[in-house]
């Protein structure tokens, strides 16, 4: 089961789109709206993708808060 670990990773493609009201708890920089992306691979194979949006820092890139 351990070499399972290795066949699967995860990608993350984010999208900003625009400027969002609100600070960074973390580094006090500007907030901003931004897609997110996230595939699932198996053996550099995509087979499950799911997408959400955010507001993430436009400075450190943290996740200030999700959207359903
Ligand atoms: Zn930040």
């Amino acid at each position: 089961m351990a070499c399972f670990c290795f066949l699967v990773d995860q990608r993350r493609k984010m999208r900003r789109t625009k400027p969002a009201a609100g600070l960074c708890a973390r580094c006090g920089g500007g907030a901003s709206v931004a897609d997110m992306k996230t595939a699932t691979r198996f053996c550099h194979v995509p087979f499950y993708w799911k997408s959400r949006r955010a507001i993430v820092c436009t400075f450190c890139g943290s996740v200030l808060r999700c959207y359903r």
